[in-house]
């Protein structure tokens, strides 16, 4: 059973390190972002609340986060394992996650952190598309699909660009997620969970590295 974290500022590549790390080990993989998106896109409670946050490129409240990844968690789904990416993102969210965890007696394995640079997450976040049909990430600059206009995943021939990686929203994210970032990285690495890899190179290199990381736990 892996129980993993996946930390990284905004544009590090945590979706992308996601897919190959879920087909390898059969993890559930439980995107806060991609839940809020689809409350918002349904129009629920949960929704509506978020995206006061989100289209300002601020985090929305810790204990709503933190009751999301609570009911998602008590999915059969993730009992063989699960990814966390983009949660927690701030001590008190931490805090949170060890409370539900404990309570669901699932320790977590590992945290990993994706490290990259400013300057290249505000390139890839400007140059970040996604497919309308199967949500699959790309990018214009360095990761492109194949052959263009076309999904490599699902065929799909639709995409866009998400609202807050317009570059206005894209500076305030960055800036209150790295505010947060360094505090998390201490506490998960007071509680030897910690690994750090670079996640400035090509995403196979990246996978590779965490793949690395997994295969001793
Ligand atoms: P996050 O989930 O951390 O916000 P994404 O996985 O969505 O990040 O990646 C952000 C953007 O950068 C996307 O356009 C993606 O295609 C691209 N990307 C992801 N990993 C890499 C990488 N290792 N090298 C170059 N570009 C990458
Ligand atoms: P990225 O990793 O590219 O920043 P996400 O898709 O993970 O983007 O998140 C999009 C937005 O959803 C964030 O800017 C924030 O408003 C909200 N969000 C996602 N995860 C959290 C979280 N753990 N705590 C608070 N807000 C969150
Ligand atoms: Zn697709």
């Amino acid at each position: 059973m892996l129980n993993i974290i996946l930390l990284g500022l905004p544009g590090a590549g945590k979706g992308t390190a996601s897919a190959p790390i879920i087909d390898k080990y059969h993890l559930a993989h439980i995107s806060t972002g991609d839940m809020f998106r689809e409350a918002m896109s349904e129009g629920t409670p949960v929704g509506l609340e978020a995206k006061k946050y989100i289209d300002g490129g601020n985090l929305v409240p810790d204990e709503v986060t933190a009751k999301l990844v609570e009911e998602r968690l008590q999915k059969p789904d993730t009992t063989p394992g699960f990814i966390l990416d983009g949660f927690p993102r701030t001590t008190v969210q931490a805090e949170l996650l060890e409370d539900i965890l404990q309570k669901l007696n699932r320790p977590l394995t590992s945290v990993i952190s994706i490290d990259v640079p400013e300057e290249i997450l505000v390139e890839r976040l400007s140059a970040r598309y996604i497919c309308k049909n199967c949500g699959a990430t790309y990018n214009k600059i360095s990761n492109p699909t194949k052959v263009e206009g076309v999904c490599d995943r699902c065929g799909g021939n639709e995409f866009y660009q998400r609202e807050d990686d317009k570059p206005e929203v894209v500076k305030n994210r960055l800036k209150v997620n790295k505010e947060m970032n360094t505090p998390l990285i201490d506490f998960y690495t007071a509680k030897n969970l910690m690994t750090r890899v670079d996640g400035n190179q090509a995403p196979e290199k990246v996978f590779a590295e965490i793949d690395a990381v997994l295969a001793t736990k």
